[in-house]
């Protein structure tokens, strides 16, 4: 969508300038121009007393379905490596792939990644595309979706995923607006309608009262983000070929960001990547309580996460939060402690390699999941373990 000026219905009366909140409209050689701070809010529109200010709206090219051809997942790095996140992704591709029949692409950014990408190759993978330049060495959004975008539309693939994660979330809705296609966020299934052929996207919706089912009828491609820790990291397979397919960033790179300085952010809260994690719940009966599973999970090395009802409480920040509405981890050990073990919680944890539980009621639902069940008061059991493991030198 774009604004249109009607000039020979324009007087320059100014209300326009006067009341745009964003100051993006300036006067140029005795004319209106909307200049780069316009955000489309559409108040120049309404209040025109000479309504010589309208919406162009940019017409929807139909376009040719059946020229989009491939399942595509966007590959992650972290420090010079494949994330293993990208072998999940890679999973999901091979789901959509045993309904779908049409071959399965990674798209890879970065330096010095050829023996690297050969990995995903071996787990099923059929072509990796990969640029490899400096300019990728730091992750800049603008750099990142104008690169997807660009294979996009040279390749013309039928579904392109990536991961719901920092990086994933910054880029991927840019590249979405660029080849003018839809997505659909954070979703915590994907799987073909074979009929129709097309995508369907599952996300929680409505604060998680409802699993909504989305599809992209009319555009290409279809693109969905997912959640990390749904899909289980690609294995290797055998006898298996595929090829890497070297790009190149023939295109002009406006990047309009430029980093002054960085600072390390210290405390992030990376429960997916976490090994241990030891949740809180409301029976820790109130915020200050959180110190006690703080140290415990700083003595394993490991994140602090919760349950809604200690979220919703105030007690902990919303990113510790475990659940259909919180995170979805599979640490290699979850300590749920003081945690019921309500449905909405399991759908966040349940697959965790090891579920220890806490808790004083013998009946708790948590209990059913539980490869450890302690039934006791956590006010007695933490302490007794913290003590038992910095005996035997936990950090
Ligand atoms: C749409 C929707 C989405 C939701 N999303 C999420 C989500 O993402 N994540 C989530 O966690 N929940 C979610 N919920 C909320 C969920 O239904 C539960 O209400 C919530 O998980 C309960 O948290 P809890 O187990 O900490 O509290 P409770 O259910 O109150 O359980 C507290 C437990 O602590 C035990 N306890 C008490 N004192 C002690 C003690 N001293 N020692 C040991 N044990 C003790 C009790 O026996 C009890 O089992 C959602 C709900 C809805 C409707």
């Amino acid at each position: 969508m774009k604004i249109k000026i009607y000039y020979e219905r324009c007087n320059l009366c100014k209300e326009c300038i006067n009341k745009c909140p964003f100051g993006a409209i300036e006067i140029k050689e005795n004319r209106i121009v909307i200049n780069d701070n316009c955000t489309l809010c559409g108040l120049c529109i309404k209040i025109c007393p000479q309504k010589a200010i309208e919406k162009e709206k940019e017409e929807i090219k139909e376009i040719d379905l059946s020229e989009y051809k491939g399942i595509w997942f966007f590959v992650e790095t972290k420090n010079g490596e494949i994330a293993s996140v990208s072998y999940e992704m890679l999973t999901a591709s091979k789901k959509l792939k045993k309904k779908l029949n049409e071959e399965i692409c990674g798209i890879c950014f970065g330096k010095n990644l050829k023996d690297k990408v050969n990995g995903l190759i071996k787990r099923g993978a059929n072509k990796i595309y990969l640029i490899e330049d400096d300019i990728f060495c730091e992750f800049k959004e603008e750099i990142y979706a104008k690169s997807l975008a660009y294979l996009i539309e040279k390749y013309k693939p039928n579904i392109v995923l990536a991961a719901a994660t920092m990086l994933g979330r910054s880029f991927i809705p840019s590249v979405a607006v660029k080849v003018k296609t839809g997505l659909t966020a954070d979703c915590t299934d994907i799987d073909i309608d074979e009929k129709a052929g097309l995508l369907i996207q599952t996300r929680p919706t409505f604060g998680g009262n409802l699993m909504a089912k989305i599809i992209c009828e009319r555009h290409r491609p279809q693109m969905a983000t997912i959640r990390p820790k749904i899909f289980d990291p690609a294995n290797e397979e055998e006898n298996i070929n595929g090829e890497i397919i070297e790009e190149k960033i023939n295109f002009k790179i406006d990047d309009k960001i430029n980093i002054c300085g960085k600072e390390k952010i210290e405390n992030i809260v990376d429960l997916q990547e976490a090994e241990i994690i030891v949740s809180g719940g409301r029976g820790l009966k109130e915020g200050k309580n959180f110190e006690i599973i703080q140290e415990l999970a700083n003595l394993l090395g490991g994140a602090v996460g919760a349950s809604r009802a200690a979220v919703d409480s105030g007690w902990i920040e919303y990113p510790h939060q475990v659940g259909q509405t919180g995170k979805t981890v599979k640490p290699k050990i979850y300590i749920a402690c003081g945690i019921s073990g309500a449905i909405q919680h399991l759908a966040g944890m349940q697959t965790s390699d090891y579920i220890i539980a806490i808790n004083k009621d013998p009946d708790a639902p948590i209990f059913k999941v539980a490869n450890l069940g302690v039934v006791g008061d956590l006010f007695e059991v933490l302490p007794i373990l913290i003590k038992k493991i910095k005996e035997q030198g936990g950090k």
